[in-house]
């Protein structure tokens, strides 16, 4: 077994009393993680034996892992979904769990187009919270003095729904915003945020925006770090800078506030920030109006140490554009998280985003893993799931969880990759989400090979200071043979050398090269695939989309682009701001399997 350095010695040297007992729960937690996996199931299974979901299948009281597993099937949320719906029109009996549900927790994973819903109870906020915790005195390990500053985070709540029984229906990072756990936090000098509450907690996503940008200008000098929960929040936030520095730095010159801002709270809270300061504002102008915007975090607040966003996953595709912003600062992805369950934390934070690896924490549900092997032949064997102490390094594996709040072998959709073990605990690199993104004929394209397609293709812009900056993908079947269609944003570091036409056709091609060879199969064998097409889109037509979104409903916290669209209006929105279309000019290699 692979021993994380860290594990050997105690975890490095806390900074304080408090992180020292977090430290130690980590080395409990993790050198125990199967008794604790155990006594989590037998919990779980005890409190809810008498909801009608077990009772269904006769656990006569058993709690072992042996009978759950023989008795109770792995599912998927369309499973359950006539039990939460049930749930969500009002029925209060014990359906799911013992405990009542409290909210529902939208996740950013839809289900026939709809958002899931995500039945929680309230000490599952205890669970969250516990795992917040641990964040800064693992961080406090790696990165000294964080007592001396403040963190610029950009976060958001979203306006709540609720479903036609009654309950709360919002996304789980609103749920925990608007809890008195963040609300009435305990001071901590290591977690002091330059945003107030009432601009976190003010629902209109601009006001929010402006709120937290103008406090974050004004503390530029004590921000230490600076980040959103995801990489694409913190580029929305930049975006946001460079649309409105004008209006911004008017209001440290003036001391006054902008008149959008208009929530009331938000404006009387940020009378206490609010002074005019013509140096910070000629200043800030004088940064913000220089064409050339790399560096931008550094250069307006000169002692970030590092950026707290999550780049694993989807978000990888971010990593060039936060480091032109950012002149390569180290990017902390903290941890692993859903509506359905918090996960765990990354006890390395500062390793670079390729090295990731998420510890999963044994207390916070019971966790399962299928074995995924994407390149077996399918022997048409069932697949068990293993244990958390028993998945081996180098292995691939769909997550599957059993929940306090009453999910019972619920099938995440994430797959996940050993790396290594701290303790007895394994470390995971985030893989990807389960899916198939792209398929025109037997073809089927997932989001890591699309990601890889575009990096590849991208490489070719390199020597043209260009980067793609935001991408998404259809499946054109209108056309005969069907083709992939990719919508590219780039960014031009310098217009004098901006890619050519040819260049771009090339790059239609370097991505069907790096597409798998399933595809290129169809496209040089049996022609069933038509040439890869590339339409550059107009700068912020992705934030379009974005806003597109959330108009209908998103959350900003949790947006992440979609890598696939089929839906009219957004195509439409997208075609509208197309300002070249590019198709490979040649077919890609394939050789025939023997
Ligand atoms: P949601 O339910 O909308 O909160 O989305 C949860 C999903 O976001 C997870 O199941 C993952 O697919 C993804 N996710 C969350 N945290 C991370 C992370 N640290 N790295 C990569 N993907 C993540």
């Amino acid at each position: 077994m692979e021993i994380d350095p860290i594990s050997s010695t105690q975890m490095g040297t806390p900074a304080r009393q408090k992180d020292a007992k977090a430290l130690q729960f980590i080395e409990e937690m993790t050198r125990n993680a199967d008794s604790v996996q155990q006594n989590v199931l037998a919990q779980i299974l005890t409190r809810n034996a008498e909801t009608e979901y077990l009772k269904g299948f006769s656990l006569d009281g058993a709690t072992d892992r042996e009978t759950f597993k023989s008795k109770v099937p792995i599912v998927t949320y369309e499973d359950l979904q006539p039990l939460i719906q049930r749930i969500a029109n009002g029925d209060r009996s014990p359906i799911l769990s013992s405990h009542p549900i409290s909210e529902f927790l939208t996740s950013s994973g839809t289900s026939a187009g709809e958002r899931k819903l995500m039945p929680t109870i309230k000490e599952e906020l205890d669970r969250r919270q516990l795992l917040y915790s641990l964040l800064m005195p693992v961080m406090n390990l790696y990165v000294k003095g964080l007592d001396k500053g403040k963190a610029l985070y950009f976060l958001f709540i979203k306006s709540e729904t609720r479903t036609p029984g009654g309950l709360v229906a919002r996304p789980v990072l609103t749920s925990y915003y608007k809890s008195d756990h963040f609300k009435t936090r305990p001071y901590d000098p290591y977690n002091v945020y330059t945003s107030p509450n009432e601009a976190i907690l003010c629902p209109d996503s601009f006001q929010s925006m402006y709120a937290q940008m103008l406090c974050g200008l004004y503390e530029r000098e004590q921000v230490l770090r600076v980040g959103a929960v995801f990489a694409s929040g913190l580029l929305r936030a930049i975006r946001f800078l460079q649309l409105n520095w004008q209006q911004l730095t008017h209001d440290i010159r003036t001391g006054s506030l902008n008149p959008k801002v208009t929530d009331i709270s938000l404006r009387e809270c940020m009378t206490r920030v609010l002074r005019p300061d013509p140096d910070l504002a000629d200043f800030i102008a004088r940064e913000c109006e220089k064409d050339n915007w790399e560096r931008i975090i550094t250069r307006i607040w000169p002692n970030t140490k590092y950026l707290e966003v999550i780049v694993t996953g989807a978000m990888a595709q971010y990593i060039p554009t936060l480091d032109y912003y950012s002149g390569g600062l180290p990017k902390a992805c903290t941890m692993y998280a859903s509506s359905e369950c918090y996960f765990g934390l990354n006890l390395n934070p500062m390793c670079s985003p390729s090295e990731v690896s998420y510890t999963i924490m044994p207390n916070m549900a019971y966790f399962e893993f299928l074995p995924h092997e994407p390149n077996s032949p399918g022997l048409g064997l069932p697949v068990q799931p293993v244990d958390l102490a028993n998945v081996e390094i180098g292995k691939e594996y769909e997550l599957v969880i059993t929940t306090y709040a009453g999910l019972y072998r619920y099938r995440v959709g994430d797959i996940l990759r050993v790396t290594r073990f701290h303790n007895s605990a394994p470390q995971f690199q985030f893989v990807r989400r389960k899916n198939v993104l792209l398929s025109i004929d037997s073809d089927k394209t997932d989001e890591a090979e699309l990601q890889a397609a575009i990096e590849n293709a991208s490489q070719l812009l390199q020597k043209f200071n260009t980067s793609v900056v935001e991408y998404t993908s259809y499946a054109d079947t209108k056309t005969i043979p069907g083709h992939y269609v990719i919508y590219w944003e780039l960014l031009a570091k310098d217009s004098e050398t901006s890619a050519s036409d040819e260049v771009l056709d090339q790059c239609c091609l370097a991505m069907e090269e790096s597409l798998n060879s399933v595809y290129r199969q169809c496209r040089v064998s049996d022609n069933s695939i038509g040439p890869l097409e590339i339409r550059v889109v107009k700068n912020g037509t992705f934030e379009e989309l974005m806003d597109y979104a959330i108009s209908r409903g998103a959350s900003i916290n949790q947006y992440k682009v979609p890598r696939c669209v089929n839906f009219t209006p957004i195509m439409e929105l997208l075609d509208s701001r197309v300002v070249s279309t590019h198709f490979s000019p040649l077919l890609p290699h394939w050789i025939p399997e023997r």
